[in-house]
């Protein structure tokens, strides 16, 4: 390792040393993100932003083609919308930005920049719909939202941050209810398919669910230091916000009814699960599906005859196969040049030579395991599909068995205590359902339900903590 390459690499802290100081400097080594002077409000930087774009494009057309329209709703919610609905209210009041002055004179009413805009959805459709022919609604919306946090960490809990929320209405129960669950499919395919994560879904309790909603559904991630992560939500409103903004239909009986009701949310946080899943000491590891450069060519002594021909000629031929490639051919040197793909997570790396040229061959390398190969000049694009589809299972293999390493049973409340305490990752457990044992265990421990996963093993017949008849099956941890 040259001195320059040492310098960036020793600049980050190690993840075993201090796992959120090590966070902390991949979001700003790799430049993600920037803080600005408004606390809890960053600045998305390009490659962070890029990133946001790729999933932003994998879910726009997952959600267009399952019969889904963006739409673009107001920034601001006037105050007496907001009270609406009660629960609601009591879940995000707390954490409301507040707009009081419009020019230079105090509001007659005040206007609430959205936390989340379930309110304004459901003011518009009570205006669009009247007949069983207006149904169902299937609105999407990306946009950004403003929770007023008192402590706040990059990608993860922000007072501003990007996500899309969905929000529909159906003409039946059943409808509304397959609409939730066939969202929290996509969350979870997001994790398959694009970032290589492999989520755990399940259904949140009543405690841990979404203000004014029936029911949660929930997409969870463990994170490498054993904490797990919220990843996506769906809910069922049933007809409680519809109820309570008069959304109602005329149906094909000709009776009035009132419409079913979801919403579900995505948003940058996935970011952060992507750093925390897959960085490693050197920076971050990003699975090629999702990278925003998914090759890096670095021409080793360029000023050598036909070098850089060479990777241009390289460079244009995968550009051309619809891959996202670049090529440093800046003054840096090769070992800054490597060190920088390597915290920036770059799926593959090739480095290409005088020497390599004269066997017509470059040296491909791997971020996520650092494996080199000598590969043919001529077979490198050709090679190319199969080797980002490897690296993607591998990274996913490697995170599911983290998952299923550090998944563990309790069969009574001290085993509980024990594992939450001394080891990483989700421990399962039988449950009554009564909040009171979830409030126990959140005060003795930090700990909390995840999710009732929706595949329940039976651990036994009573809840370890109050020895009352158990209900459910739940994943318990500590989380972010
Ligand atoms: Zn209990």
């Amino acid at each position: 390792m040259s001195k320059d390459q040492t310098k960036l690499v020793k600049e980050i802290t190690s993840r075993d040393a201090d796992f959120a100081q090590w966070y902390t400097d991949v979001c700003r080594k790799a430049e993600l993100m920037d803080y600005t002077d408004a606390k809890g409000f960053i600045i998305y930087r390009p490659y962070g932003y890029a990133i946001w774009e790729n999933i932003q494009k994998y879910m726009d057309f997952e959600f267009k083609k399952t019969g889904h329209e963006n739409v673009y709703m107001p920034l601001l919610i006037p105050e007496s919308l907001f009270m609406r609905e009660a629960d609601h209210v009591k879940g995000f009041a707390p954490e409301t930005a507040i707009v009081t002055i419009g020019g230079k004179e105090e509001l007659t009413e005040r206007l609430i920049i959205r936390p989340t805009s379930e309110v304004l959805f459901c003011e518009h459709y009570s205006k669009i719909v009247s007949s069983y022919r207006d149904l169902p609604k299937k609105y999407n919306q990306w946009c950004s939202v403003v929770r007023w946090e008192k402590t706040t960490r990059p990608f993860l809990r922000g007072s501003e941050f990007l996500w899309q929320e969905g929000h529909t209405i159906h003409a039946t129960e059943n409808e509304a209810r397959e609409e939730v669950l066939g969202m929290l499919d996509i969350y979870n395919n997001v994790g398959k398919d694009l970032l290589a994560i492999p989520f755990i879904t399940g259904k949140k309790t009543d405690k841990e669910k979404f203000a004014g909603a029936e029911e949660t559904y929930t997409i969870e991630a463990l994170m490498h230091d054993g904490k797990a992560l919220q990843s996506g939500t769906t809910h069922y409103f049933g007809t409680g916000f519809a109820k309570a903004f008069n959304i109602q239909f005329q149906d094909k009986d000709g009776g009035l009814k009132t419409v079913f009701q979801t919403s579900w949310g995505l948003s940058t946080r996935l970011i952060g699960a992507i750093i925390m899943v897959h960085g490693d000491d050197s920076g971050l590891v990003l699975p090629p599906y999702v990278a925003p450069v998914q090759v890096l060519i670095v021409p080793i002594q360029q000023h050598k005859e036909g070098v850089l021909d060479e990777a241009n000629k390289l460079f244009n031929e995968i550009n051309n196969a619809g891959f996202r490639v670049r090529l440093d051919d800046s003054d840096k040197s090769p070992g800054w040049k490597f060190a920088e793909a390597e915290m920036k997570g770059i799926p593959v790396r090739i480095e290409l030579g005088p020497r390599d040229l004269e066997n017509g061959e470059c040296v491909v390398v791997t971020r996520y395991n650092g494996e080199k190969k000598n590969v043919a000049i001529s077979a490198v694009v050709s090679q190319l599909p199969e080797l980002l589809k490897t690296i993607h299972q591998e990274m996913y293999d490697v995170a599911l068995e983290n998952v299923n390493n550090n998944t563990r049973p309790a069969l009574t409340y001290d085993e509980f205590k024990d594992i939450i305490e001394h080891k990483p990752g989700y421990v399962k457990m039988m449950w009554c359902g009564e909040q009171a044992c979830e409030d126990k265990i959140k005060e003795d421990t930090t700990a909390t339900a995840r999710c009732i996963p929706f595949v329940q093993e039976h651990l036994g017949d009573t809840c370890p903590v109050c020895g009352k008849k158990a209900v459910k099956e739940v994943l318990f941890a500590k989380a972010y």
